[in-house]
């Protein structure tokens, strides 16, 4: 039951008959017609919010909350207890909007407490007493007639403990159909924010609604001034769902007509020639065989590459699924039509790596790069580099002024056909002869600038073919919001002599002693193994002490017969380089590690890993730590110490797919706790929640699709709020 001053009812226009003005005659519908309407006025939104005091402006400002429009794009996340003062239950925590009749201070007895201040309230319903604690000078702030907003707890007695608290205009009682819950931080809480929300409640008329009217009707939207209107007073997931509609929608466009302006015209190398140097390459350097996955992805880049519209492609696949061997095979591809290919990772480490695979797969390259050695690497034929002729070098930080001003000559001229490094190559004076292909490994939001950087590597008029690669498995539902511009491929199969890992699920002390048991089996055969410790709190120390304990535990009891290693994050770099050293070597015969080894561990001798508390983990991440086995020729078993009745450990007993289990750990979990999720750049998102949206996100791809179709330039005059709102996304995507 809602009651209201009719004062207030007034401004609710809603329900008003309208009339001619100053009269009581109600207008007929044609008159209505031709009636002046309210247009929203972006001003509106641009005035500054009146927070006060001081420090609650900055903690204000802390939550981006300056302006209006700040305000009102901040929506509630949640709904909380709005009450009468008649209808509070003792130990009721909830939210009143009153009045205050008096108010007082007085000491308080406890020592450091500041004086305790009291306020008789009211509302229409009943009167009580409000408590403040610890501040004294609300005594003056919140003079009798105040209207305030208290949330707090009702206690015995007719008092009631504030929490917060803050001046409001709301009609008191108005306990409405809930009370919001703001994102809140330190100095400000959800009920300031929300006082604040409603004061400026009539600047909800002001949204500009960019959704032009023939979308909305098709998709069944609120428009945008009742959305923002539900989103903070009515039924907040609806309104909420408009706005996220709005959001996925705009950056649908925006990514589809980057890709379209990227790809417009025919500017890239059409790389359509024969094969001369990969076919050899893959005949006689290659020391296996591509599995059928490989081989079909290096046949969709290679249509890729015979266009001249530049290649936009992501490859995706698990550590160790191959994928420098399909991206090898497009660099070869630029290389054997006269251009050059670079290879760009996030860190120095993963560009060495990158390095140090490239040479594997191609013997020769790693002493082309170096200075010594270029005479000596040239082939008996005169030919620089590879026995093919094909010459690469990596450029870090750690190269020598010298080393790094030759390795720029070669590039420049067009000697080194192959350049590795980090993203810093696109940023760096680094010229290029002739960029044709470039592989992008784990940058998954390749912003404007960075693209335009790249594109000036490539010789005038021409941009290069751009492969992305990532080893997380981003589910089909979120891979639109990453990667709506992208073409997808997916190299699912493992590299052959890959054994299939057999996963149980081990929770009694019986299986505990058989889990040893089968530990010992596989290092008496000369096996090597993984104990992975508990994920404790947050804190790597007290992980470290846990590891520490466990791996004196272990190597006293049941593995006293082995060589037992310890690994964890707070050694010194050289302890566990050391440790990491015996492992491989095997002089150790167990590892026990935190999730430190979860990257770049590879000892294929390694058959078994168990997990200590394995549901702690997530599940993404479980999946990672288990691909450290299984690396070898021979069978391996993972065993997941936790509850039996687990989704997630049933999960990983029953799959070992990346990609179905990435959908799974979506299902499961939601988008917050998703590994990759971060750079998958959803958390970019003001009002969508993925993967919750997800359906939503699949209309606005489709129709972001029929609308550029329709008006790829957005000319139309119905869509020149959303042109409006696109150009401001797209400033900021160039500045970002
Ligand atoms: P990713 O980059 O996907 O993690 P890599 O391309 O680095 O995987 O390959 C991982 C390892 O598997 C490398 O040592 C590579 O030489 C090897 N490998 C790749 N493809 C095959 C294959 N088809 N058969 C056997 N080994 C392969
Ligand atoms: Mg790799």
């Amino acid at each position: 039951m809602r009651r209201r001053p009719a004062r207030a009812a007034g401004r609710q226009n809603a329900h008003v008959v309208p009339t001619a003005f100053a009269t009581l005659t109600e207008l007929r519908p044609d008159q209505l017609r031709g009636a002046p309407m309210r247009w929203p006025r972006p001003s509106a939104w641009a005035q500054p919010l009146a927070w006060e005091p001081t420090t609650v402006a900055e903690a204000a400002a802390q939550l981006g909350l300056h302006s209006v429009g700040d305000l009102l794009a901040h929506l509630p996340r949640d709904t909380g207890e709005g009450r009468t003062i008649t209808e509070l239950q003792p130990d009721e925590v909830a939210t009143v909007v009153v009045e205050v009749r008096s108010i007082t201070s007085r000491p308080v007895r406890r020592r450091g407490m500041k004086p305790l201040v009291e306020a008789t309230v009211a509302d229409e319903t009943g009167v009580m007493v409000a408590t403040f604690f610890n501040q004294p000078w609300l005594q003056r702030a919140y003079p009798p007639g105040t209207r305030l907003m208290l949330a707090g707890k009702h206690q015995a007695r007719n008092r009631f403990r504030v929490n917060a608290h803050a001046r409001t205009d709301a009609p008191t009682g108005a306990a409405d159909a809930g009370v919001a819950q703001y994102p809140a931080t330190k100095g400000i809480s959800s009920t300031q924010i929300l006082a604040m929300a409603q004061l400026h409640r009539s600047a909800v008329a002001d949204a500009v609604d960019p959704l032009p009217a023939a979308i909305r009707v098709a998709e069944a939207l609120p428009d945008a001034v009742a959305a923002f209107a539900a989103a903070h007073f009515g039924d907040r997931e609806a309104g909420r769902r408009r706005l996220a509609f709005d959001e996925l929608l705009l950056d649908q466009v925006v990514q589809l007509r980057l890709r379209e302006e990227h790809q417009g015209g025919d500017r890239a190398p059409a790389l359509d020639g024969p094969h001369p140097l990969t076919d050899r390459w893959r005949a006689e350097l290659l020391p296996f065989a591509l599995t059928g996955d490989q081989r079909q992805a290096i046949d969709e880049l290679d249509a890729d590459l015979a266009l001249a519209r530049p290649m936009q492609r992501l490859l995706m696949g698990e550590v160790g699924s191959g994928k420098t061997v399909v991206a090898l095979h497009a660099m070869l591809r630029a290389v054997e039509h006269g251009h050059q290919a670079a290879l760009m990772a996030p860190t120095e480490v993963l560009a060495e790596q990158h390095f140090a695979t490239l040479s594997a797969l191609l013997p020769g390259l790693a002493d082309t790069g170096l200075l010594a050695a270029s005479a000596a690497a040239r082939t008996p034929d005169g030919a620089f580099g590879t026995p093919m002729g094909t010459s690469g070098a990596l450029l870090t930080g750690s190269v020598t002024q010298a080393r790094r001003r030759e390795l720029l000559a070669r590039l420049a001229s067009g000697e080194l056909d192959l350049l590795v490094g980090t993203h810093a190559l696109i940023e760096e004076p680094v010229r290029f002869a002739s960029l044709g292909v470039v592989v992008v490994d784990e940058q998954h939001r390749f912003g404007v600038r960075q693209r335009a950087a790249l594109d000036a590597k490539a010789p005038v008029g021409c941009v290069p073919h751009v492969l992305h690669m990532t080893a997380t498995p981003i589910p089909r539902t979120l891979r639109l919001a990453s990667f709506g511009a992208l073409d997808v491929t997916a190299l699912k199969e493992l590299p052959h002599g890959r054994r299939p890992i057999v996963t149980h699920v081990a929770d009694s002390e019986r299986e505990r002693e058989r889990a040893y048991e089968r530990i010992r089996e596989e290092l008496r055969a000369g096996r090597q193994a993984f104990v992975v410790c508990p994920l404790v709190a947050d804190s790597e120390a007290v992980q470290a002490r846990a590891a520490t304990a466990e791996f004196e535990r272990l190597r006293t009891g049941e593995l006293a017969d082995f060589e037992v290693a310890l690994l964890h994050g707070q050694m010194h770099a050289r302890d566990k380089a050391e440790a990491m050293e015996r492992f491989v070597a095997r002089k150790a015969d167990v590892l026990v590690a935190t999730t430190v080894i979860e990257v770049g561990i590879d000892v294929p001798n390694a058959t078994v890993m168990l997990v200590e508390d394995a549901e702690r983990y997530g599940l993404s991440q479980l999946h990672q730590l288990r691909g450290r086995i299984g690396r070898g020729g021979h069978a391996s078993v993972c065993l997941l110490f936790g509850p039996k009745g687990s989704r997630r450990l049933k999960a990983l007993a029953e799959h070992t797919d990346g990609f179905v289990l990435a959908e799974l750990d979506l299902e499961l979990r939601g988008e917050g706790e998703l590994t990759g999720t971060r750079q998958s750049g959803l958390a970019r998102f003001r009002f969508a929640r993925l993967p919750d949206d997800a359906a939503l996100l699949a209309r606005a791809h489709a129709r972001a699709g029929t609308l550029l179709a329709e008006d790829p330039g957005l000319e139309l005059p119905e869509h020149a709020l959303l042109r409006d709102a696109l150009a401001r996304l797209e400033a900021e995507a160039r500045a970002a």
